[in-house]
């Protein structure tokens, strides 16, 4: 870092370039390892202790690295951002990450959907192989060293030891998104951009807020909606529902998440559908409900009749607006609201609690090899670019295939300004 730095000082006749990559989350750690393979000096830069405390959290519940379907319906999972993403998503597709995690010694396999894990199902085996090889290829890691943006064309940093500068030949921001930001991702990178640069912050892959009063939140707390297909917007999921003191959350939730939160954003509120019987037809239902003597409870009636849990009883009988009272009386109009629950959602779980972030930096501030236009020699990678994916393994993949693109950019660019 000082002029005595060897990684970063002015490159001596026969040095190779130096290359700053900040943020050593999978994106930079991924562009670093290819700068290094290249012969770049690299150092990378992290505001945390530790790196990659992300994607160690990724692991906890599954690491899903990558997903195996077709390529073509892999590209159609980032929606409008496929046609910018798309070279880098080709030129380093799923099949070579996999490749790539199985050279490091963590064989995958494919599970439910396409999703591709690594047998371990953590992130911390590959992640150790990763930056044993990054040491031994001489990558060097800074960190406790938190970015303040530039002074001129030199990088800014705050360290425990005071601030501190730097002039790489060429940079790589790969500063992630804005949520989870006890593991470094806090999005405040973007105060160091033009706000034309720049798309807002949004949740993406996240739980939303029920119409519910406090009382019912802390009441419904833990409870598990069990294989419920979900609708909203002519599309269709189908898994769990948790409940939790901030909300309702799950995979097949996250899902729907960009649709039922810009509808929020657009017209207050959202209706989600649930099919809280999804095996079972309408009619079947209202037979089954018949059979059930009138005389019991609603509870007994819906238990028996529709196998419904407490929470499904719960989520059903709650009712909202646009569906008027129920005739508890009726098995078909039961059956009805069954098939078709209502959830009014009102809000998006706060931005911090989300997987994943939309918007960011927009791609109109770089050209197509992710180097900033007005800053030439600084590039950007992963998920601080202004795209979005459903969980399944897409968004991983896109934070290796942009790093993959950036580095090659990098050494490309630094080839020809030599
Ligand atoms: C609970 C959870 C589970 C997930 N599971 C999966 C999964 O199974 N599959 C999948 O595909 N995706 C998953 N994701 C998403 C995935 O982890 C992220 O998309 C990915 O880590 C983003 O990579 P990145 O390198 O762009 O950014 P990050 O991993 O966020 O890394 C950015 C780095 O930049 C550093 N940084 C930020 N600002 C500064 C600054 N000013 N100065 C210095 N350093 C800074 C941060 O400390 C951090 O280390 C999950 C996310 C969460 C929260």
């Amino acid at each position: 870092m000082s002029a005595s730095d060897p990684v970063l000082s002015a490159p001596t006749p026969g040095d190779s370039a130096s290359v700053a990559v900040i943020g050593a989350g999978p994106a930079g750690l991924f562009a670093a390892l290819r700068l290094a393979e290249a012969g770049r000096r690299v150092r990378v830069f992290d505001r945390m202790a530790a790196p990659a405390r992300k994607f160690l959290m990724a692991g906890a519940s599954g690491l899903n690295l990558t997903n195996a379907e077709p390529l073509d319906r892999f590209l159609d999972r980032y929606g409008p951002a496929r046609a910018v993403l798309e070279p880098a998503l080709r030129a380093f597709p799923p099949e070579a990450l996999r490749r790539w995690a199985e050279a490091l010694g963590q064989p995958c396999f494919t599970g439910s959907s396409g999703r591709v894990f690594p047998e371990a199902m953590k992130a911390s085996p590959l992640l150790r192989a990763w930056l044993r090889r990054l040491t031994a290829l001489g990558v060097r890691f800074s960190p406790r060293h938190d970015w303040l943006g530039w002074a001129g064309d030199a990088l800014r940093f705050a360290t425990p030891e005071g601030e501190v500068t730097c002039r790489p030949d060429a940079t790589l921001l790969a500063l992630g998104g804005a949520s989870w930001s006890r593991l470094g991702s806090d999005g405040q990178w973007a105060r160091f951009f033009s706000p034309g640069d720049l798309t807002g912050f949004r949740p993406s892959n996240c739980g939303f807020l029920p119409d519910w009063s406090e009382a019912e939140s802390l009441r419904r707390e833990g409870d598990i909606l069990k294989t419920v297909t979900l609708r909203f917007d002519g599309a269709t999921t189908q898994g769990d529902l948790t409940f939790t003191r901030h909300g309702v959350e799950g995979a097949p939730l996250y899902a729907l998440s960009p649709r039922i939160r810009d509808a929020i954003a657009r017209d207050g509120a959202a209706i989600l559908r649930l099919d809280l019987r999804p095996g079972l037809d309408e009619a079947a239902i209202a037979a089954r409900l018949g059979r059930v003597r009138p005389r019991e409870s609603l509870a007994n009636r819906l238990r028996k009749g529709a196998a419904l849990t407490p929470p499904a009883r719960a989520v059903l009988l709650a009712g909202v607006a646009p569906d008027g009272p129920l005739d508890v009386a009726d098995p078909a109009s039961l059956a009805r609201r069954i098939k078709s629950a209502a959830l009014r959602l009102v809000a998006p779980e706060p931005l911090d609690r989300a997987i994943s972030t939309a918007g960011g930096l927009r791609f109109d501030a770089l050209d197509e090899d992710f180097m900033l236009r007005d800053r030439p020699g600084v590039f950007a990678a992963g998920e601080m670019l202004d795209w979005e994916a459903p969980t399944g393994g897409y968004l991983l993949q896109a934070c290796f295939s942009t790093g993959h693109a950036a580095a090659a950019a990098i050494s490309a660019w630094l080839d020809r300004a030599s």
